[in-house]
């Protein structure tokens, strides 16, 4: 397998209209590939545009209500600001607009020669493509930007991590090429847009202000200098301690590959440039970059039902209904949750994590998640509020890893374990089991101390 073989493997021709109809421009409708670093979408993009020497659009449609606070749309302002200056830089144009409705959309679609999206995972991105499929003449590509691995991902459903951790690490080496951006030709100026009139489309949009971005700062540029310092200075100690919460060592990365600010494979790149695939550090973080994030982005393609309880599997969903009646020990309503005053410390401090930072300790959620299941009416009702909780305060929510996440606390992904009250055989978790483990004062005082501007 070739690099030119996995390039084609991510392209998806959506209508077979070879035939160019003669449009102003050729069109790159952004959503999830906000870089200039390994975008496939942008490449593909760029040669097409080359071969009819047209200039290059790219263009991105904001939408109100598309994210959940004004700490995702501020993170991705950055994002979107930043993406602008490199795309600039390069002699691409950008526009960044805010829709009312997807017409906006379709006339800027109607006007190109070409139209190239990335890929779509989830259920609304999916909307918007048939949406623009079923009233495009144009030819309309659609290239997978996201994952390393599509030819796996996309070919068939998994139902365990394992069955696909031996193929990505034996496939890894295939991944270490440079990427080549192609140079645009036709350099041509379409829009005059400044970064004010970015700030504008966004000082239009209805927001709620309650949710502030406090701690990251988004962008291609910022992505690229949390990994370079991820590699230089905590990569070396993953395996040990990034599952522990007092200590810093996860890489902070999940916000900017949500939001597409960064590639996992130029993660993968940028670190085998510097350490072996048989270090053991390595191999653990890649198995959370590509083991799990690769089978998070199989299950939502697969599981029409990812952001409910219906996806799981029957056995989880037997023994959690068997135990649907168990008497709660604590029963707590949504609000009291989300400000975090539960009785537990640990689950407080938590989600006081999340509340501040937009960014849960990858090792919290899971036991933030179990106590959700513990403490809620039932567990269709905690289903539901981990899945908006997770999604409106989490900066890297609504994203295939938080779906899967939270499936997984529910079964998903996992075996039966000893059956027990209100989990039956769903795996469980205990504050004596964090305390056990980890030096959990350390984990309280941090949050006692990160800054809050409330
Ligand atoms: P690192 O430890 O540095 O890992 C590097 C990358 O590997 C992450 O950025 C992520 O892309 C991937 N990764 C790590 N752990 C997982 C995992 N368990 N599943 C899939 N991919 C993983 N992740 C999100 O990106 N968004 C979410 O909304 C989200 N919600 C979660 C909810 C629950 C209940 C649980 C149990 C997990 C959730 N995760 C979510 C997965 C994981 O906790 C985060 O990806 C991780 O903590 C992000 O921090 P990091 O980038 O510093 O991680």
């Amino acid at each position: 397998m070739d690099k030119f073989v996995l390039l084609n493997k991510r392209i998806i021709d959506f209508n077979n209209k070879s035939k160019y109809s003669s449009g102003e421009y050729v069109l790159y409708w952004v959503q999830s590939g906000l870089r200039i670093n390994f975008n496939f979408s942008l490449n593909f993009a760029i040669n097409q545009a080359n071969r009819l020497n047209q200039p290059l659009l790219v263009y991105f449609a904001l939408k109100e209500n598309n994210l959940p606070t004004l700490r995702q749309y501020e993170f991705l302002k950055q994002g979107l600001i930043n993406f602008k200056m490199n795309l600039e830089r390069i002699g691409v144009n950008f526009f960044v607009e805010k829709i009312n409705g997807f017409n906006q959309l379709l006339n800027v679609a109607k006007k190109a020669s070409i139209v190239v999206c990335d890929f779509g995972y989830l259920k609304g991105q999916k909307k918007l493509r048939d949406f623009l499929k079923q009233n495009l003449n144009q030819a309309f590509y659609q290239v997978e930007n996201d994952n390393c691995f599509p030819e796996a991902i996309l070919s068939k459903k998994y139902t365990f991590a394992f069955q696909l951790r031996r193929q990505i690490f034996d496939k890894i080496p295939y991944l270490i090429d440079n990427f080549h951006l192609f140079e645009i030709k036709n350099k041509q100026k379409i829009f005059n847009q400044s970064i004010i009139d970015i700030e504008r489309e966004f000082s239009r949009l209805n927001l709620d202000n309650n949710v502030r971005l406090l701690n990251f700062k988004g962008g291609e540029d910022e992505g690229l200098k949390i990994l370079k310092s991820f590699i230089k200075n905590r990569l070396s100690y993953y395996k040990n301690y990034h599952s522990d919460p007092g200590k810093d060592f996860q890489s902070n990365l999940s916000p900017y590959l949500h939001f597409g600010f960064i590639s996992a494979q130029m993660i993968v790149c940028e670190i085998l440039k510097n350490f072996s695939l048989k270090d053991e550090n390595v191999i653990s973080f890649f198995n959370e970059l590509l083991v799990w994030r690769e089978l998070a982005r199989n299950f939502v393609y697969f599981n029409r039902d990812y952001d409910n309880w219906k996806n799981l599997p029957l056995w989880a969903i037997k023994t959690l209904d068997r135990h649907q009646n168990d008497q709660r020990f604590y029963n707590y309503q949504l609000q009291v949750l989300e400000k975090g005053e539960t009785q537990d410390k640990f689950w407080n401090a938590a989600q006081k994590e999340l509340l501040i930072t937009g960014k849960m300790h990858g090792y919290m959620r899971m036991y933030w998640a179990k106590k959700v299941i513990e403490w809620a009416k039932n567990w269709r009702q905690a289903y539901q509020w981990l899945v908006y909780l997770n999604n409106k305060y989490e900066l890297d929510g609504r994203d295939p890893n938080g779906y899967l996440g939270i499936a997984w606390s529910f079964g998903q992904f996992d075996r039966p374990w000893k059956e027990r009250n209100i989990f039956g055989m769903i795996r469980y978790m205990s504050a004596q089991g964090l305390e056990r483990k980890f030096d959990m004062e350390s984990y309280l005082n941090k949050i006692k101390f990160i800054k809050s501007d409330k």
